[in-house]
């Protein structure tokens, strides 16, 4: 199935830009959390028919889970969620909207997923910035991820039920 079978009918990117400014696109040279130098915010990408590949293989969690409703949309939400490299859910923010994923819209059902995807031992995990924020079913932990380590969340029999810790290692 390419990826284009993988995008929900009639879903499209519409006016939204998000993936042009929130993640680092190194064919573009472009940062993370900077807009790219090609982007016309609200208007497209000035290089579309000849944009780098990775630009035209991306596509955003909410392009793909016909569970995300219109809220979820990254222009609308201010954060996109994509699977990353490391297999961690991902939601990434908008520097600008920092508290946006708190929001009612979204705060319980991204704790109640990332409750569910702990027991695939895929973990949750925000960037704000430079900041990163492992989500867990009872609270959620700063933590520090140099790049080529990943966080796993790691399940203890405590004297209440559950405990959760986050441990940092090398991918
Ligand atoms: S963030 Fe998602 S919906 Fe928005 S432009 Fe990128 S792929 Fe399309
Ligand atoms: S090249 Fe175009 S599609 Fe790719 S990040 Fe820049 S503006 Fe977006």
């Amino acid at each position: 199935m390419s990826v284009e079978d993988q995008i929900v009918p009639g879903r499209s990117c519409g006016t939204c830009m998000m993936c042009c400014k929130l993640p680092d696109v190194p064919a573009m040279d472009k940062p993370q959390g900077k807009w790219c130098r090609e982007a016309a915010p609200g208007r497209g990408c000035k290089i579309y028919d000849t944009r780098p590949g990775e630009c035209r293989a991306f596509h955003c969690g909410w392009l793909q889970d016909a569970t995300l409703g219109p809220e979820w949309k990254p222009e609308t939400a201010r954060f996109m969620i994509y699977v990353a490299g490391d297999g961690a859910l991902t939601i990434m923010v908008d520097p600008a909207a920092p508290g946006a994923w708190k929001d009612p819209r979204y705060y319980p059902a991204i704790k109640t997923s990332a409750a569910r995807l702990m027991e695939r031992n895929m973990p949750t995990i925000v960037i704000i910035g430079s900041r990163r924020v492992v989500v867990l079913p009872d609270r959620d932990v700063e933590a520090t991820i140099p790049p080529g380590y990943g966080a796993r969340v790691v399940t203890m029999e405590g004297a209440n039920g559950p405990a959760y810790d986050v441990v940092v290692e090398a991918l």
